[in-house]
């Protein structure tokens, strides 16, 4: 189990570290882009990626003076090269080069592209044998047992970003895994936590990224409004933490002031706390296993004076059920419901269909696909697209 392996692996060097960004452009990548920043004697930049935006690349680029400069998109090569023409600072273009720059060897790397289509990076990162920060859960909810094999295989570490596992990886006693009774997942409950049905049957894209306490990108925030980013979360504890998938439970706390809680035989319950901002992950992430200083607000628990948790509601929230079904299921379902939901949700954000056909299709698309197991990622590539072609079809259904 990965959460083992930490403790057995030495944190790099404690001098200077070169670190690779992979998806620099979003929110992971710019609130880690920042903390590197401001720590220019600790941190060397060996690779920035993104998509196609090219300006905000170039501008972190010019920032931050990677060794090189990437966008997927090679339509775009041209515009990079021109906007760094000046700066000394390769760029390249392409998913093949993209991999092949994420498989240069550096101390650390963070994952923070979005969606399955993060996947061949990461394991490519993790095939260095370093450390890898992992904020792209989908991941191991696509291939987690590929993802842990390869990190055995290399030697790899894989440190939680996502705030949750963090929060647990902080606060889990390894050497005291058996005691741990049960993982407790905090959710904020998100946009529509007290929306009726009917009233999110009508939500549109823009209400749905609106999220109460994160600023996040466009897919994540609305797995947080349907709660399916919780049930991504369940799967990611599942491989993380050595705990069965039914001790890991969901409650909804709407301040996300508690980032989660790991709960012991012995009655006691350990908590990490921090303000909603995910520079405090990263950065213990980034400094681990020592710490590192953010300039990020600090929590004023007096102010906020209470703490509320509540059970999550299956009714109006059925994608954490659906989540926990695929998991249980096993033989790479979680990698259906990935690319199920990948398909609903830019579906829904195209207006394509509303905002409760993301579970419906979802659910659908688990029932019509049958699945196998992911031990390579050609498994995974014919079960993705399988899957997506399902999902399409069904949306063209609703729509
Ligand atoms: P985002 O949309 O803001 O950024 C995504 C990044 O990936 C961008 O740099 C984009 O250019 C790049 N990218 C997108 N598609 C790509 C492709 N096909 N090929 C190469 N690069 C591509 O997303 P985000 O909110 O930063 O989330 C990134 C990951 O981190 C997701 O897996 C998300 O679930 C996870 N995560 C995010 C947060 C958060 O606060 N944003 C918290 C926890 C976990
Ligand atoms: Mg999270």
């Amino acid at each position: 189990m990965a959460v083992s392996k930490i403790t057995e692996v030495q944190a790099g060097s404690t001098g200077r570290r070169r670190i690779t960004i992979l998806g620099a452009t979003g929110s992971i990548g710019t609130s880690t882009a920042d903390l590197v920043a401001r720590n220019p004697d600790t941190f060397d930049v060996a690779v920035l990626t993104a998509n196609r935006n090219v300006a905000d690349l170039a501008a972190l680029a010019r920032d931050l003076r990677p060794d090189i400069a990437i966008v997927a998109d090679d339509a775009s090569y041209n515009d990079l090269k021109d906007a760094l023409a000046d700066t000394g600072i390769e760029v390249a273009a392409g998913s093949d080069a993209l991999v092949a720059a994420a498989r240069e060897p550096v101390d650390m790397t963070v994952a923070g592209i979005v969606g399955a289509a993060g996947l061949d990076a990461t394991l490519a990162a993790i095939q260095q044998g370093s450390v890898v920060a992992l904020a792209n859960k989908e991941c191991l909810v696509c291939a987690g047992d590929l993802v842990l094999e390869e990190c055995a295989q290399s030697g790899a570490t894989l440190l939680p970003l996502d705030s949750e596992h963090n929060a647990i990886f902080q606060v889990f006693e390894t050497e005291n895994a058996d005691d741990v009774e049960k993982l407790i997942l905090t959710a904020s409950g998100g946009p529509f936590r007290t929306w009726t049905q009917e009233q999110m049957a009508g939500a549109t894209p823009d209400q749905a990224v609106a999220h109460p306490n994160w600023d996040m990108g466009r897919k994540i925030s609305v797995d947080s409004a349907t709660m399916m980013n919780k049930g991504l979360e369940l799967i990611e504890a599942a491989y993380l933490f050595p705990v069965d998938s039914q001790d890991i439970d969901v409650l909804v706390h709407p301040q996300s002031v508690v980032h989660s809680m790991v709960a012991y035989t012995d009655g006691s319950i350990l908590a990490q706390l921090g303000p909603p901002d995910m520079r405090v992950p990263i950065a213990h992430a980034l400094a681990w296993p020592a710490r590192m200083k953010t300039p990020v607000e600090r929590l004023d628990l007096a102010a906020i004076g209470s703490l509320n948790f509540e059970l999550p509601d299956n009714e109006r929230f059925p994608a954490i059920a659906l989540a926990r079904h695929a998991l249980e299921l096993g033989n790479g379902s979680t990698a259906v419901l990935n690319a199920a939901n990948e398909i609903a949700v830019q579906s829904f954000l195209d207006n394509l269909i509303g905002f409760l056909d993301i579970a419906k299709l979802v659910e659908k698309a688990l029932d019509q696909v049958v699945a196998r197991p992911v031990q390579t990622l050609n498994d995974f590539r014919d079960l993705d697209t399988e899957t997506r072609a399902v999902t399409e079809s069904l949306v063209k259904l609703v729509s």
